[in-house]
């Protein structure tokens, strides 16, 4: 089964095409980075434009690379929800269009949903698992059982972590996007340097809970005596920090479900997993299987979106043409129905 999977859900414009679930015959991401870069944030209305202008030669890129004609697919997967509505609606349009003209079945698909199925493009991963989801917009921990079934055990109650690293970065002015950055900064830093508060929910209904606004406040707060010349409040000791912080939360709370679920396995997905702390912190986990994509399949991509709607296809489920696009996906907090 050949399947083409787009994705336009914000400043990446991708498409890869995949065989059989699995196999990654193609994998195309065009990035808006440098046109969003003086801005030093994804300006909506910009990312719409280009992704309309860039969409036919990502996935005519994709289809030449994998060796395949188009009328050899079996079905195209988009990436629909959540994401600038703009963006997501130029890849849906020209998914829906693809696939009227070929007469094959469409699905949309769950991007964040989606990023935590990444890891299965690389491994045989056995259900249940700890789902550890954290990226620009989401950080979810889950009880995963299957391929769509996953009950959410905590969420962000503020800022994700990824949107975290992003505006720490920002204020400081290290450059964009501020997560890779960070990550850099941080290996040559000292991780104690400062204290930085970490969110105290961890009682009750909030066990699985993280809260970043506390923590990117107290860092940014720092600036105002920043270039004072001390030699602590480099911005290598900044970033690893506040890295250190950020991460370690994100193990505790992993932590604590693997233990109370007695599930000793974890897979991670989303940008923030391309983190080296965290993968490094992932693998250090005692008595657990953890799981994460490699470094081109944690951001955006089109080769996660492809993969998880074969698992949609190829048991007969598809939508129709009325396919459209959702910006936000609520059932990502804990406790929403
Ligand atoms: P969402 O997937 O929630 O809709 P998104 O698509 O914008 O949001 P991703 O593409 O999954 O998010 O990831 C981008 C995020 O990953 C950014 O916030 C970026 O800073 C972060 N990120 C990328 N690399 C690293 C890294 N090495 N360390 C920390 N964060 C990183
Ligand atoms: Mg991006
Ligand atoms: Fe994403």
């Amino acid at each position: 089964m050949l399947v083409l999977g787009i994705e336009s859900s914000c400043d990446e414009c991708a498409a890869s095409v995949i065989k059989d679930g699995k196999i990654i015959l193609s994998n195309v991401i065009a990035t808006q980075i440098e046109d969003h870069k003086i801005y030093m944030g994804v300006v909506p209305e910009i990312a719409s434009r280009i992704h309309t202008q860039w969409i036919s030669g990502v996935v005519k890129e994709s289809l030449e690379i994998a060796g395949i004609e188009a009328t050899e697919l079996d079905g195209i997967a988009v990436a629909n929800r959540p994401g600038l509505s703009g963006s997501l609606l130029v890849g849906v349009s020209f998914a829906k269009g693809l696939a009227y003209s070929l007469g094959i079945p469409i699905i949309g698909v769950d991007h964040v949903k989606a990023h935590l199925y990444a890891p299965h493009l690389e491994y045989d991963i056995e259900y249940p698992y700890i789902g550890l989801l954290v990226s620009g917009g989401h950080t979810v921990i889950a009880k995963v059982t299957g391929f769509d079934q996953m009950e959410i055990m905590g969420s962000t109650i503020d800022d994700a972590c990824g949107e975290a690293f992003d505006k720490v970065a920002k204020f400081y002015n290290f450059g964009y996007p501020g997560g890779k950055i960070i990550d850099d900064l941080a290996k040559k830093g000292d991780p104690k340097a400062f204290n930085f508060p970490r969110s105290s929910l961890h009682k009750g209904d909030h066990k699985y809970d993280v809260s970043y606004s506390g923590l990117k406040t107290a860092v940014i707060n720092q600036i105002d005596q920043f270039w004072d010349g001390v030699s602590e409040k480099s911005p290598e000791n900044i970033a690893a920090s506040f890295q250190h912080i950020a991460i370690d939360v994100l193990i505790k709370r992993v932590q604590k479900a693997i233990k109370d679920t007695g599930i000793k396995r974890v897979v991670a997905g989303g940008g923030v997993t391309a983190n080296s702390y965290l993968r490094e912190r992932l693998l250090e986990l005692r008595g657990v299987n953890s799981y994460f994509p490699s470094l081109s399949l944690c951001t955006d991509n089109g080769a996660m979106i492809a993969s998880y709607g074969s698992e949609f296809l190829k048991r007969g489920i598809s939508d129709d043409l009325s396919l459209t696009a959702i910006s936000r996906v609520m059932a990502f907090r804990r406790g929403y129905p």
